[in-house]
């Protein structure tokens, strides 16, 4: 399987084109022009759409790449606020064929609650689950624990040299702010200042086994962090539900929220 990357023409959004032997996926198509010129370049046999949630930055193009490549829409069957028109509903333990390739399909919710990803050797679409340095928000109908146990629980099995291609690119805002919540890794201030210096390629990918080293939202069960966040937010922390990891994960979305 190959993974196109484009840059949105109109947002800040990443988008990504996975095909494989002339199948072709096109992932949450929001910048609609884009996505239509550059999949009609490509001579495929096959296009379809993946939707991995609801939000209007990321299936607001549907229509249009429908309307012009007559395609066929997967999305979310565990979806029940967005009501994203699809032509076949996928969700938790499905697979799609692309090509020579079975992308594995899970459930993964918490920064809307209907997210899904899709995984195959070495790749995950991540959609707004994971960012490079940071995870989804949960203010457009997310849920912080939900979001906590999808990195602990759901997804915490895949491998660690899965690259994930997240939605957007937040490197830069997300590396800082891992430097400000635990000045002590020197992973992550290696990473900003490579940043900072132009020697990283944009949009920035990472491995899931570089973010569980430095990514505070994959660290949660660290004690040192745990206790840094703790007595440096305590009134946080003392509103802060579940366990201290859990904790921990809530704390930290709260201050990325306000960063
Ligand atoms: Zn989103």
């Amino acid at each position: 399987m190959q993974v196109h990357k484009l840059q949105s023409n109109i947002s800040d959004n990443v988008l990504y084109v996975l095909e494989d032997d002339g199948d072709v996926l096109l992932v949450d198509p929001y910048d609609a022009k884009q996505m239509i010129s550059y999949a009609r370049s490509m001579d495929a046999d096959r296009i379809r759409i993946l939707t991995t949630h609801g939000h209007p930055d990321h299936a607001g193009g549907n229509a249009e790449v429908k309307a012009a490549l007559d395609c066929d829409i997967l999305a979310s069957r565990h979806d029940t606020q967005f009501n994203v028109e699809s032509d076949e509903q996928i969700g938790e333990g499905d697979e799609v064929t692309l090509g020579g390739t079975k992308l594995q399909i899970r459930h993964a919710p918490g920064h809307t609650a209907g997210h899904i990803v899709a995984y195959t050797d070495g790749h995950l679409v991540s959609g707004d689950v994971y960012f490079v340095g940071g995870a989804g928000n949960c203010r457009f109908g997310g849920e912080p624990g939900e979001l906590f146990r999808t990195f602990t629980e759901r997804l915490a099995d895949l491998p660690d040299d899965t690259v994930f291609y997240p939605g957007h690119d937040y490197a830069e805002k997300n590396f800082n702010y891992c430097v400000e919540v635990e000045p002590s890794n020197a992973e992550a201030k290696r990473r900003l200042e490579a940043l900072e210096a132009g020697e990283t390629e944009t949009p920035v990918l990472t491995t899931l086994g570089e973010e569980r080293s430095y990514n505070p939202f994959h660290r949660t069960s660290d004690e040192s962090l745990q206790e840094r966040l703790q007595s440096e937010h305590s009134s946080l922390w003392k509103e802060a539900s579940g366990s201290p990891a859990e904790k921990t994960f809530r704390v930290l979305r709260k201050l990325r929220d306000q960063y």
